[in-house]
């Protein structure tokens, strides 16, 4: 897979001073990246019964669809307070600066059902840590948090540690 880290992209100081931004971007535009990345990341899971794909808005969309579809597993989408049109399921989770809530349908997921969880980027966790509350709260098994990268120096996978978790590239 090294031959994919050359399509993220750094960008110092973005969205905001300090922050190196990992823009997966060309990644994205890359036919052959994405067909080898989406075959890496179900690989990291491995022959497992799936029901449900969970995408974190907005970039854990891109590859958690491409996953579920591998799987014929439905796709499921948490989002961003306020933007979910159903009744949802809510938790409120840490950001830099205080405080972000991330919601899904309260019909997503049926009790037992075998998930996975996958973002973009797992950096300090806290995102991650509120989707699988989520998924508890609806009766969810979580059968693994999949990240396309981890920022290991942040140490993210702490507050995700009673469950399965991979990585593709880490930095
Ligand atoms: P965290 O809750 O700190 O683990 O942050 C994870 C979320 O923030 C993911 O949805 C990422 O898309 C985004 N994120 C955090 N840090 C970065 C980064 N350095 N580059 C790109 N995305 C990031």
């Amino acid at each position: 897979m090294k031959e994919f880290e050359s399509f993220i992209r750094d960008i110092h100081d973005f969205p905001k001073p300090g922050v190196l931004f990992k823009d997966i971007s060309p990644l994205l535009a890359n036919p052959k990246a994405m067909h080898d990345c989406t075959n890496a990341l179900y690989d990291l899971i491995g022959d497992e019964r799936i029901d449900k794909v969970i995408g974190i808005e907005s970039r854990g969309f891109f590859f958690a669809t491409l996953l579920a579809n591998k799987f014929d597993a439905g796709f499921i989408p948490v989002r961003k307070s306020g933007k979910l049109p159903y009744k949802t399921v809510a938790e409120s989770y840490e950001l830099e600066y205080g405080n972000g809530i991330l919601e899904i349908h309260e019909d997503a997921i049926q009790k037992g059902d075998r998930v996975v969880i996958h973002d973009d980027v797992l950096a300090t966790g806290g995102t991650a840590r509120a989707v699988c509350n989520l998924v508890e709260k609806l009766g969810g098994e979580i059968v693994q948090c999949n990240f396309l990268i981890e920022l290991v120096f942040l140490n993210g996978k702490e507050k995700i540690q009673e469950f399965p978790y991979a990585a593709l590239f880490k930095y």
